[in-house]
């Protein structure tokens, strides 16, 4: 640990994946293809092993396929997206839902209970208000705040497994499933590929990566983790990982800076605020690695507006998952040692 840490993990885990270690499999068959193409607001990156080129291209096809899908059940920019359509139409009455979307808030709101909210998939009315406000760079009115966040709450929203319909308590609610929903793809691509007899296979939408069986002849992918407390070093951790996802999320990527104050794009539901901090200090940048991707990236989000105490306390109880908290110092959860080796 170091207190020089700072948290600019997650371009750095975007980017992080360590060329010289994918090419060299001497399982001779096999041979790594990729490919990368925009989905759900970002670049989406597929890593696999195929048999040949035929193989592969049909392989990425029905990999990013089954994304797009995911997007259009799962996007709150969309407007025709069934989670709009179902904030639409689902006030006070329940309204049957896709096997994704149900997943996914099933996912959101089990971890809302386990987190007393602070992630929330019912934000959608305040976040919107932060998006704009990053467009015009000016904070959110307050009274205009307080109004949206009037209509957000975790337990306004109602699943019934048995139906899998969904309800909402009041008009104007909004579901964003912004913190989870890419992970949740990640895994659902890595589905495709299995079933078409692609294992091994990683697949990273930005901050969320999902990774299948190890590449021919490895331990697993290699991924650099940096967290800058060792600036000589190219990536200061290295992660090699099989059947397993990371997520990073902080705010390194989209913010506002108003006088002075970083405020974030993941929102505390207890205030209606932005995770802020000054611009001169170092704000969050949560690491976690756990066996699914919808649930990585729910914890990351999660960890984030918990901060390292509670959200580290958050991760030791969920079984084989593993956190690196990097704030103005770096704090790893018990069982991340385990999981990463040292340059
Ligand atoms: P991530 O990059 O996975 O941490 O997700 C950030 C996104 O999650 C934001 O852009 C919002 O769409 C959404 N979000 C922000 N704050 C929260 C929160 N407290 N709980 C759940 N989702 C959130
Ligand atoms: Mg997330």
């Amino acid at each position: 640990m170091s207190s020089k840490a700072r948290g600019v993990l997650a371009t750095a885990l975007a980017t992080g994946l360590l060329p010289g270690c994918l090419g060299s499999a001497p399982a001779a068959d096999r041979q790594l293809f990729e490919a990368v193409e925009p989905h759900m607001g970002t670049l989406v990156r597929i890593k696999l092993y195929a048999d040949g080129a035929r193989q592969a291209k049909a392989a990425f096809r029905a990999a990013f396929d089954r994304i797009a899908q995911l997007d259009n059940a799962l996007s709150d920019y969309k407007p025709a997206s069934e989670l709009n359509r179902i904030c639409r139409t689902a006030v006070a009455r329940p309204v049957a839902a896709g096997a994704d979307l149900f997943r996914v808030l099933e996912a959101s709101q089990e971890l809302a209970g386990e987190t007393d909210g602070a992630f929330d998939v019912t934000l959608g009315p305040v976040i919107r208000l932060w998006r704009q406000a990053r467009n015009t760079n000016r904070l959110p009115d307050s009274a205009v705040l307080r109004e949206a966040a009037g209509r957000c709450g975790y337990r306004k929203l109602h699943l019934d497994p048995a139906k899998r319909t969904v309800m909402l308590d009041q008009a104007g609610m909004q579901l964003d499933a912004g913190g989870i929903a890419k992970g949740y793809a990640a895994d659902a691509a890595l589905s495709i590929l299995a079933q078409l007899g692609i294992g091994s296979a990683l697949v990273a939408a930005s901050g969320d990566l999902a990774f299948g069986d190890p590449p021919p002849g490895q331990r697993g992918w290699r991924i650099g983790v940096d967290s800058f407390d060792r600036p000589e070093a190219a990536f200061t951790r290295v992660l090699e990982l099989s059947n397993a996802a990371v997520s990073t999320s902080g705010d390194g990527e989209q913010h506002l800076d108003i006088d002075g104050t970083r405020y974030s794009h993941i929102i505390d539901p207890a205030t209606g605020m932005g995770l802020s901090h000054s611009t001169l200090a170092t704000g969050i940048t949560v690491t976690i690695i756990a066996r699914y991707g919808i649930d990585a990236d729910g914890l990351a989000t999660a960890v984030s507006v918990l901060g390292p105490e509670r959200g580290i306390a958050l991760i030791e109880r969920q079984a084989g998952a593993a956190a690196l908290v990097v704030t103005d110092h770096v704090v790893e959860s018990s069982r991340w040692p385990s999981v990463v080796s040292r340059n």
